[in-house]
């Protein structure tokens, strides 16, 4: 086939198939992001990091795009809208363009800053531009974080850097957002003398490729192209790219061509003259290398903490000589940062980030490197010394199976790790006088020798600290080669979640629940389903795991809650006879910041009354941030809205929190409901609840009951409402009917007298 090569990427027989039918149709967008992800040179050739990793993923596949080069950013992001692209070289993943785009992982990181003009006041937060002009490029993912994020700031949408630069120094908007890399290229070499850097701007650029989300096995493709380049490609891509060295080179001719007019001028001046104007280039001079030391600081510094930035520490990776016991390189994650700073505040979370910035730097004996990488992630990178060795046993920590070699530097690793976790763990005092304890995770690889490839040891840290975060929370991880293949793993699952929630393939089942005394159907469980279109159906049991882990539990629980409450108002509008929709949250989901207002939104929305709305929670939510649980419960609960706490007994069923809290009903765990005729303990763990939750006025429901035996202990011990397999496994919408309501309640009642009728003769 023309323009096939042999492809170093391995797809899959279907994949390799599907491109192949593109025939080298596939349309890439492509705008100009100079000067580090794209730009015309001066021979009007595209060059740039972003066009490096497209040329690697064609010739990993073997194929080549149709180049298509849209005019600003803006329209590139309105032509994929449109469909006129099918790929996009280089994005931020958002919100707004996951609705038409899917995501690689991403393959480059960017920080983004704030500006103003020289001699304003600096404002460092974006909080601090309420009600103020503030320019950000036209369609950029930086513009739709402001719009979310910070409503109150007025938006002027630029169609460039430059033009945003423009605007900023002609006094038309009070900041502007620019990566360093860019601020560089139009403010100083651009001769825009009167733009400051006042901070950072909260939000950093991770630069994947996207396809087109109605053809998913693009993404799959374009993935599966970016993990086959080797560390070697992507570190020679990286440190081209990473390093101001070219704009610098450019700023230095630019400037050797200042001097030569200025030495031409000199000849034609008066001495006078020619003092004047040399002072007035040594000014610039000093103005520029001012400002080149200060950009060249941004392009590897993090403005708010001072540190190292990603690209800075992975140039410390590269250059560091792992020698006697090699290096270590940890990574600490702060725990539910984006929470916090949702709560308290970009301005608050800035502090905290600086303030833990000083204390690594404080407790740290001399790391080779220090660096926050990431919105919460540090990372440090120190020598293991040979001598230590000895004094750290493997049994003083115990190590993941499979690691013979290495053992004492992996056990000074960790060792080093809880060190750092314990300081991290100590309260912070803040500037409004409040103490706040932040906790952490940590996830760490041992670097054995020099020739290590830095990008991948950076990699291997991070899927350790996922997997810590995951596993292990608030402890630490060492990576070995499982994490890998669960990482990859997750992230297909991530990608085929993803494009189940956006395409239609999830739905909804439902369970009555039974009064036992008034026989009658008092509500319905709504429990999710995934039809996925090759694997058939998928048991909650596995994805829901999976949403949590990703984050993508709020988007799917957003989802289920308002198709529930839709469907709920609609029985009622048929006339249905039941009581409440029973729709079960995650954790994950609750302690969003935005819970209660969501799902007062959804209310609203469907018109659902709040007291026909149960929620499902568990008792490991009181591990969490209790206070704020606490506080979305009463909200929730004073608008009417219950609350029922499933699997109840299995969790750790703590007596305090029942009473303090406004929840009304416990859902017995289905493992002792099911064992309750055969197992004397499940019977007493069933009875001991039931009594418990009666004496704090709860309504107590059983679940998972299968068998009449079983209803029978139930009804002995006063359960109050049942559902299971024996009145009716979980149905679709279409067997709902007032008819079938009508036969499951008779049905219940027939058991109920059947089993009485020995007594009454
Ligand atoms: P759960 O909330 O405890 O739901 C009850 C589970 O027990 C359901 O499994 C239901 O089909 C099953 N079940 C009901 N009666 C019987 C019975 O008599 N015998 C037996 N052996 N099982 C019975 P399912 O649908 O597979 O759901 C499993 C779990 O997945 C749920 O447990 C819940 O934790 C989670 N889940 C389901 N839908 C959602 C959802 O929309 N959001 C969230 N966050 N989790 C959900
Ligand atoms: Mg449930
Ligand atoms: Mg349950």
């Amino acid at each position: 086939m023309p323009g096939f090569t042999e492809a170093a990427a391995t797809l899959t027989e279907s994949e390799r198939l599907w491109l192949q039918q593109q025939n080298n149709t596939l349309r890439v967008g492509i705008a100009e992001v100079p000067p580090q992800q794209a730009y015309l040179n001066e021979h009007g050739k595209l060059e740039g990091l972003a066009i490096e990793y497209l040329d690697a993923v064609e010739a990993a596949l073997g194929v080549e795009f149709e180049r298509v080069l849209a005019p600003s950013y803006g329209d590139m992001m309105r032509m994929a809208r449109a469909r006129e692209i099918d790929i996009v070289y280089a994005a931020s993943r958002t919100a707004e363009r996951e609705t038409f785009l899917s995501f690689t992982s991403p393959y480059n990181y960017v920080s983004n800053n704030i500006f103003v003009r020289a001699g304003d006041e600096p404002l460092n937060s974006l909080a601090l531009f309420s009600g103020e002009r503030f320019a950000v490029t036209e369609g950029s993912a930086v513009s739709e974080y402001v719009h979310t994020h910070y409503p109150d700031i007025n938006l002027v949408k630029a169609r460039s850097s430059a033009e945003a630069f423009n605007m900023l120094t002609a006094g038309q908007v009070r900041g502007a957002a620019a990566t360093a890399a860019s601020a560089y290229k139009y403010a100083y070499e651009a001769g825009l003398h009167n733009v400051a850097l006042s901070g950072s701007l909260g939000y950093d650029y991770a630069i994947s490729m996207a396809g087109r989300n109605d053809w998913p096995v693009l993404t799959g493709i374009l993935q599966k192209a970016l993990d086959s380049l080797s560390s070697a490609q992507i570190e020679t891509i990286q440190a081209r790219w990473s390093s101001p060295s070219d704009s610098a080179r450019v700023d230095l001719a630019q400037l050797r061509e200042y001097l030569l007019v200025g030495a031409l001028s000199i000849g034609l001046l008066v001495l006078t003259g020619l003092f004047l104007w040399n002072r007035m280039l040594q000014r610039e001079v000093a103005q520029r290398r001012q400002a080149e030391a200060r950009l060249e600081f941004l392009a590897y510094h993090d403005v708010t903490t001072g540190l190292l930035n990603r690209s800075g520490f992975l140039q410390a990776l590269e250059r560091c000589e792992c020698q006697q016991g090699g290096c270590g390189l940890v990574l600490l994650g702060l725990d539910e940062f984006r929470v916090k700073n949702e709560l308290w505040g970009q301005q608050t979370g800035n502090e905290i980030l600086h303030c833990m910035g000083v204390r690594l730097k404080s407790v740290l004996p001399e790391p080779l490197a220090l660096a926050r990488i990431g919105g919460d992630v540090f990372a440090i990178l120190f020598t293991l010394d040979a001598n230590e060795f000895e004094k750290c046993t493997v049994e003083d920590n115990p190590l993941p199976q499979g690691h013979e070699s290495g053992r004492g530097e992996r056990a000074q690793l960790s060792a080093f790790a809880e060190r750092l976790l314990e300081e991290v763990r100590c309260p912070m005092q803040l500037s409004d006088n409040s103490r706040q304890v932040i906790s952490a995770t940590c996830g760490g690889v041992v670097m054995s020798d020099g020739q290590e490839r830095v990008t991948l040891c950076l990699q291997q840290a991070e899927v350790a600290l996922k997997y810590a975060k995951r596993e292990q929370r608030g402890g630490f991880m060492l990576y070995n080669a499982s994490m890998w293949q669960d990482d990859t793993s997750s992230l297909r699952w991530t990608e085929q979640l993803l494009l189940a929630i956006k395409s239609g393939q999830l739905f909804l089942e439902y369970q009555p629940q039974l009064d036992l005394q008034r026989h009658r159907v008092v509500g319905f469980e709504a429990l999710v389903r995934w039809l996925h279109p090759e694997r058939g159906r998928v048991p909650p049991g596995e994805f829901i795991s999976h949403a949590e882990q990703s984050g993508l539990i709020s988007a799917l629980g957003e989802w289920v809650l308002k198709e529930a409450c839709r469907q709920a108002c609609t029985w009622r509008m048929q006339g249905l006879d039941f009581d409440y929709v029973a729709v079960n949250v995650s954790v994950r989901q609750f302690v969003d910041a935005d819970f209660a207002r969501k799902v007062l939104r959804v209310l609203e929305e469907t018109g659902l009354p709040a007291h026909c709305l149960e929620l499902e929670i568990t008792e490991t939510l009181f591990m969490n941030e209790y206070d704020s649980v606490c506080e979305t419960l009463h909200s929730l609960s004073r608008h009417g809205i219950r609350f029922s706490i499933d699997d109840f007994g299995t969790g750790f069923s703590s007596l305090l929190y029942l009473k303090q809290l406004p929840v009304e009903t416990i859902k017995l765990a289905q493992e002792f409901v099911l064992d309750i005729t055969g197992d004397a303990s499940s019977r007493q763990i069933v009875s001991a609840a039931t009594q418990l939750g009666h004496s704090l006025g709860m309504r107590v429901i059983a679940e998972g009951v299968e068998d009449e035996a079983v209803e029978q202990v139930l009804q002995d011990l006063n359960c109050d409402v049942v559902q299971g397999y024996l009145y009716s496994k979980p149905v679709p919408v279409s067997e709902v009917s007032a008819d079938w309501m009508q036969r499951l309640a008779l049905q219940s009642r027939a058991v109920t007298v059947t089993r009485h009728l020995p007594e009454l003769s």
